[in-house]
């Protein structure tokens, strides 16, 4: 390992006493000697300091490839922004107060201690040279790759009304979820007090936009909230008035699922009181409410005082960047088209993995921004750099393997497609818990998350009910959602 800091990797000694160059072409050794086999440079084993593997994010795809490179001799740098993984499929429990943020969330110092190649750096990454081979930092830091696996992920989308971010958090961060949390909790509280009735309605109005699968677990935890959990614990209001809705342009719920999940989908959200607006777009979010375009053509406004953001994602920032400096062309979401080895076209030694990369499955078909592809697409660059530096060989195309899809609505309630097969209610529930709580990343986090959803089944109690922040508001802010990108 190198150990210096800033611009660490530019010439001179390295731990090993070996003399390291630059060189281009994937790897470095001393005294500049290099061999080609089929057009990659390749080291002169005799005098070969390590590889050095930059990886950016330390969600799903940059986490696995740093894991599949544990034992392979390389140098791994990973850089995140965060000094934490965050299992972002459970975020909407810590929004709904089932689940602390310290239970979704492991330190990713800690997930990589053991692994003696790698050194884990907290710095927001801004700006690269690929010609350099150097990845910048927003302080001025920067760092030389040898092969660079890119996978910082993407954002919130707004449709181009970034405004509207402002009554309609979105869930991407630890910091939005506890704001989330803050505005639905506060929204019983206001409606304790509010003598008016229409503005106590409001306040027990719940509007989701996008019924995807964010959208469709965000309301049917609302909806046991309202239910089953306060229940017993306001005086002037009865929880159980509270108005839930998902809006959405698409036809059904869970597009990404067949029609018939789609269908046991809504059922489940109907027993919960949520109602489902299929064929709506949204036109205006303010603090009044949420107004949207119906099937007909007519704008309606639904005075609501949460509205809740599951309308989708982009990239941005970073990859943004990325798109810029290597004039790769990034499509609508802005994600980057890769070859078929996830390397970007024009530059072998960068590779883009999950949300931000463009790649399409066997049918042809873009591949689902879901943690299953931005996994097998980091253990997948992780090999294929290995595989390089081993000889000529290089690994078959990247092959994604759809094990299939999972969304919960409530208490044994779930849809499942799982290799093949349709499974909804409990069944689908228990693989969705169990699913869950295998790829959480610490043992610890899987026993507790355990212990809490088991008392969760059987008292229906959302220990993490907490309104934090600095000021009892409704207004997000008081939450501090970090918005992310620069
Ligand atoms: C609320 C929610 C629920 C979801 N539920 C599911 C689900 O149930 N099942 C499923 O399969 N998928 C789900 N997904 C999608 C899944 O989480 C993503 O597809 C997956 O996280 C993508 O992995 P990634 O590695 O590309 O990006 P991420 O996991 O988002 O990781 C990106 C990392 O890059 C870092 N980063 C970003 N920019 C910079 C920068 N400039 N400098 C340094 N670091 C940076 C970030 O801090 C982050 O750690 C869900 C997503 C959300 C938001």
């Amino acid at each position: 390992m190198n150990p210096a800091g800033a611009g660490s990797s530019v010439s001179g000694p390295t731990d090993a006493g070996i003399l390291a160059v630059p060189c281009r072409g994937g790897v470095r050794y001393a005294e500049n000697k290099c061999c080609r086999v089929r057009g990659v440079r390749l080291p002169d084993k005799s005098v070969m300091a390590p590889h050095r593997v930059i990886i950016l994010g330390g969600g799903f795809g940059g986490l696995y490839a740093a894991r599949a490179l544990g034992k392979a001799p390389v140098e791994v740098t990973l850089i995140d922004r965060r000094n934490f993984h965050l299992f972002q499929p459970l975020l909407y429990q810590v929004a709904t107060g089932s689940l602390s943020p310290g239970e979704v969330c492991a330190p990713l110092r800690s997930i990589l201690s053991r692994q003696k190649n790698t050194r884990v750096l907290l710095g927001e990454v801004s700006d690269l040279d690929p010609q350099a081979r150097q990845v910048h930092l927003r302080d001025g830091a920067f760092y030389e790759y040898d092969s660079l696996i890119v996978a910082t992920g993407s954002q919130s989308f707004y449709f181009g009304h970034d405004q509207w971010s402002e009554w309609a958090p979105s869930l991407k961060t630890v910091e939005e979820a506890t704001a989330i949390r803050h505005k639905i909790l506060y929204a019983f509280e206001a409606a304790e007090r509010e003598a008016n009735p229409e503005a106590r309605r409001a306040w027990l109005t719940f509007a989701i936009v996008g019924g995807g699968a964010t959208g469709v677990e965000l309301a049917g935890a609302l909806g046991e909230i309202a239910l089953e959990t306060l229940k017993h614990d306001f005086r002037s209001i009865d929880p159980k008035d509270a108005r839930i809705l998902i809006l959405d342009l698409a036809p059904r719920v869970l597009t990404a699922f067949p029609e018939d999940l789609s269908a046991q989908a809504e059922k489940s959200l109907l027993r919960l009181g949520v109602r489902v607006r299929t064929g709506v777009q949204v036109t205006e979010v303010s603090a009044d409410g949420i107004s949207f375009r119906g099937p007909g053509g007519d704008v309606e406004h639904l005075p609501a005082k949460t509205v809740l953001w599951a309308g989708g994602v982009r990239v941005a920032g970073f990859g943004k960047v990325l798109a810029e400096r290597t004039g790769i062309a990034a499509d609508r979401a802005g994600r980057l088209r890769v070859n078929a080895d996830l390397t970007l076209p024009g530059y072998p030694e960068i590779y883009v993995v999950g949300d931000l990369a463009e790649c399409a499955g066997p049918d042809g078909k873009q591949l689902p921004g879901v943690a299953q592809v931005a996994m097998q697409g980091g253990a997948y660059a992780a090999k294929a750099i290995v595989a390089r530096l081993k000889g000529p060989r290089e690994l078959p195309p990247f092959r994604y393997f759809d094990k299939g899809d999972l969304a919960v609505i409530g208490r044994a309630a779930a849809v499942a497609r799982i290799f093949g097969l349709h499974l909804h209610g409990l069944i689908a529930w228990l693989v969705w818990l169990f699913v869950h709580i295998m790829y959480l990343v610490q043992f610890q986090s899987r026993l507790l998350v355990f212990i809490h959803w088991g008392f969760l089944y059987l008292t229906f109690s959302r220990g993490a009910r907490l309104i934090t922040g600095t000021a009892a508001t409704d207004s997000p802010a008081s939450g501090q959602p970090h918005r992310g990108d620069p």
